[in-house]
């Protein structure tokens, strides 16, 4: 019944939308978390304007076929996981951009890649911040589904931040328009910003209204290393209480190994952590900030301390640390956490993290966006060891119970998913959970939008 139904959406739509080739499908069924629950599914649909998508879920409406919304699969919590028997429908080809250097905006289509949004602003001499460490492969469009974080986001806030206006189609096919190029603007309900982070459960983005900023002034760069990891997550908690840095970024040892197996950049090994932290305060201010942290990591204890105002050197540590997830994937395979607390109990969930580690006996390098106390232990496992496996999924679980346990949250950055589903109702409690589910099905009523994710 379905694949004669599909026939009819291809028929609605330009030849090549829809695409079925099973090779093709295959590649289309996993995110980067790689969920092995995946299904197959019926067609991957990839449409370029928003018309097109109206027609897609006004189908799958009418036939009862799950949409799983797709950026660029880069998503590290199984949230753009194909289901069998639903389509993808990948907004890959849906890639214009239109910057506005007057009211400082841009509106732009989903499947445009956050660094492209980048490269486009700063020829009109703006910018947009936010800077997840995938900016390079990661879409606008699943940043917003995500309300993803970054490296700079610790001064500069999250995608949420920069999202004027959205144009939404829904569950039915309607498209609908939010917001817009207004700075302030609280006409009705805060619609716009119930989508931001709503993972392709509610709806489908097709087009998204940003705020942009003049260019980020040069960073001066301060790097430490540490012997113990509560030391370094200490020195955060100092310098968030005084002053803003523009970055504020943990490693510990097997982070700094992975990474300097990889770029040979005389990273010291024998450290058990690493703070990468910036200032882009203007003039003086930049080099006044940049003491303070030297001068706070010294007295933390700090093993070495080096500062620059020389943007290309500062940025070779940066790159260093956007590059660790890579570098400790070629470790072994990583279930991947994004847990974060209030940043007085860092130490505490660094500290209940390595016990973790001992007692499930698996690696876990952790990783933080330290400044927001939003840490990423990345659990390290070999799939052909069973047993392993099983211990590593048992530590992911508990990273989770232990944030929630300190206050914290079971994703900061990559979203809820199907990998982090089973731990949510944990956090949010039952009153917030059933609002949830309401609104889900207020807005999505056959649950045809992404099933499975994340409610
Ligand atoms: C090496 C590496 C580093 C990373 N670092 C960071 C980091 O620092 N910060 C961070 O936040 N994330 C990070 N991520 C995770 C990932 O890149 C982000 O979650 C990103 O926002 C996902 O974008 P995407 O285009 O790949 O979306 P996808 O993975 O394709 O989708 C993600 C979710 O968004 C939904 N979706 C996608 N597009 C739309 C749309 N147009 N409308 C509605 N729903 C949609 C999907 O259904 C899914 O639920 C990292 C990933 C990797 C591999």
């Amino acid at each position: 019944m379905a694949v004669s139904a599909l026939a009819g959406l291809a028929a609605e739509l330009p030849d090549g939308v829809v695409v079925t080739d099973p090779d093709i499908l295959a590649s289309y069924r996993q995110d980067r978390a790689a969920d092995p629950a995946a299904g197959t599914p019926l067609a991957v649909v990839r449409p370029t304007r928003t018309e097109e998508v109206q027609t897609v879920l006004r189908w799958a409406s009418a036939n009862r076929i799950a949409v799983v919304p797709r950026g660029a699969g880069t998503g590290l919590s199984g949230g753009a996981t194909a289901v069998d028997g639903g389509i993808v429908l990948s907004t890959e080809k849906m890639r214009d951009i239109i910057v506005d250097p007057v009211t400082r905006t841009a509106v732009v289509q989903p499947g445009l890649l956050n660094a492209e949004v980048k490269k486009a602003v700063a020829e009109y001499g703006l910018w947009y911040p936010p800077d997840p460490s995938s900016y390079e492969i990661c879409s606008i469009g699943g940043n917003i589904a995500t309300n993803a974080g970054g490296l700079c986001c610790v001064k500069y806030g999250v995608t949420t931040d920069y999202v004027l206006g959205l144009q939404v189609v829904l569950a039915d096919g309607t498209a609908v328009r939010l917001g817009g190029p207004r700075l302030k603007d609280v006409a009705g309900l805060s619609l716009t910003k119930l989508f931001v982070g709503s993972e392709g459960t509610l709806g489908v983005v097709t087009e998204v209204t940003l705020r942009l900023l003049p260019p980020q002034p040069p960073a001066c760069t301060v790097v430490a290393t540490f012997n113990s990891v509560e030391a370094a997550a200490g020195a955060v908690l100092t310098i968030t209480n005084k002053i803003r840095p523009s970055m504020l970024e943990f490693m510990d040892a097997v982070a700094i190994n992975a990474v300097e197996d990889k770029l040979r950049m005389g990273l010291d090994r024998s450290a058990a952590a690493m703070m990468v932290a910036a200032s882009d305060s203007r003039g003086p201010a930049g080099g006044h900030d940049a003491e303070f942290m030297a001068q706070v990591f010294t007295e933390a204890g700090a093993t070495e301390c080096f500062s620059t105002s020389d943007p290309a050197e500062g940025e070779a540590f940066v790159a260093a640390r956007r590059f660790a997830i890579p570098a400790v994937e070629a470790k072994g395979s990583l279930l991947l956490e994004d847990v974060g607390v209030p940043l007085p109990a860092l130490a505490d969930l660094v500290g209940g993290v390595a016990k973790i580690a001992a007692d499930r006996d698996v690696t876990i390098s952790v990783i933080a966006h330290a400044g927001d106390g939003n840490t990423h232990p990345l659990i390290v496992f070999d799939p052909a060891d069973a047993a392993m496996a099983e211990r590593a999924e048992k530590a992911f679980g508990e990273i989770m119970d232990l944030a929630v346990s300190l206050g914290g949250t079971i994703t900061g950055e990559h979203g809820v998913g199907r990998l982090k589903k089973p731990w949510l109702a944990g956090q949010l409690g039952p009153e917030a959970m059933e609002l949830t589910r309401r609104i889900k099905s207020a807005l999505d009523p056959a649950g045809i939008l992404n099933p499975g994710a994340v409610i």
